[in-house]
């Protein structure tokens, strides 16, 4: 399986547009220091590559990805679709970015569906531009992505709703608002979990977590109270909806505990102290054998 990552931060990406903060500072003075939305890269088959969320930085995430670029045909694109996680924001916004395309297919959900046409109307707004082509991500069990090798499945994290939808009534398209996403190749049986998001570490994650080979894990907050402190929230990190890395919530020793090859921490916040390559923090989460997910970075499983 190919993996690339298109973008490691959480929600304002790394310089945010109205944020001073140090982390957002030293990023403008270094471009290296940049992080885009997180999102990922896989190709479900020889050429054909799905992104895993729409992020608002979408149109450069693909400029930036020499395979996801279009050619030799004048509009021929190696993007298959979208895969999303959850109806955020910060992870859905780039699909009007992809309006250009005669017909855009989106992978997720019911419930994220729901949010989207009901919430977003992204529907309505999109129709006159680009055909949209949902399907559903199946969640009681894998199942083929386009009759290819690859097999994926969402794996239900929490009932954590976007803000934009807290009065929608989504009671008919259940409650599969966050997932986890698991995609396994059938020809080698190598999985992936990718969970940018995570109010809630329930079982049915742990195992599907235990049986991967490669995890991303939400890294959005260094600690819980790291929101409240940088003064841009009232609410906690586990308020907010994401375990923090450190402290009696973190998540840290569970992802150490886990056998993948590789685990990683990705969706950064902008005050994670994290997002400073010589932060502390880098050395002691390397300690226990996990990664800060890098910008750009290609992994083959
Ligand atoms: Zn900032």
């Amino acid at each position: 399986m190919r993996i690339r990552i298109l973008g490691t931060a959480a929600g304002g990406g790394v310089p945010q547009w109205n944020c001073a903060c140090p982390g957002c500072a030293a990023a403008r003075a270094d471009p290296r220091l940049r992080r885009r939305h997180a999102s990922l890269a896989v190709e479900a088959d020889a050429g054909r590559w799905y992104v895993v969320n729409a992020t608002p930085d979408l149109g450069e995430q693909i400029e930036e990805c020499p395979p996801l670029r279009p050619g030799p045909a004048r509009r021929h694109t190696p993007v298959a679709g979208v895969i999303l996680t959850d109806a955020e924001l910060d992870h859905t916004l780039g699909l009007p970015r992809l309006r250009e395309a005669p017909t855009l297919r989106i992978i997720a959900t019911d419930t994220v569906r729901e949010a989207l046409c009901g919430g977003l109307r992204l529907d309505r707004v999109l129709a006159p531009y680009a055909g949209l082509s949902w399907a559903t991500l199946p969640h009681e069990a894998p199942e083929a992505l386009d009759g290819g090798p690859l097999e994926i499945q969402g794996i239900t994290v929490s009932g954590k709703r976007p803000r934009y939808a807290a009065d929608l009534d989504a009671e008919p398209a259940g409650d599969a608002w966050v997932v986890a996403l698991r995609i396994r190749d059938r020809r080698d049986g190598k999985a992936l979990v990718y969970a940018p998001a995570l109010a809630a570490w329930p079982a049915g994650l742990d195992r599907a977590l235990h049986d991967a080979d490669c995890v991303f894990i939400d890294g959005t907050f260094w600690d819980d109270e790291e929101p409240r402190r940088s003064g841009f929230s009232q609410r906690t990190a586990v308020e907010m909806g994401h375990l923090p890395i450190t402290g009696p919530d973190g998540t840290a020793e569970r992802l150490a505990a886990l056998p993948a090859a590789r685990r990683l921490y990705t969706h950064l916040n902008n005050t994670n102290p994290l997002v400073d390559p010589a932060d502390g923090g880098h050395r002691r989460l390397a300690a226990m054998g996990i990664d800060v997910a890098r910008e750009r970075e290609v992994i083959e499983l």
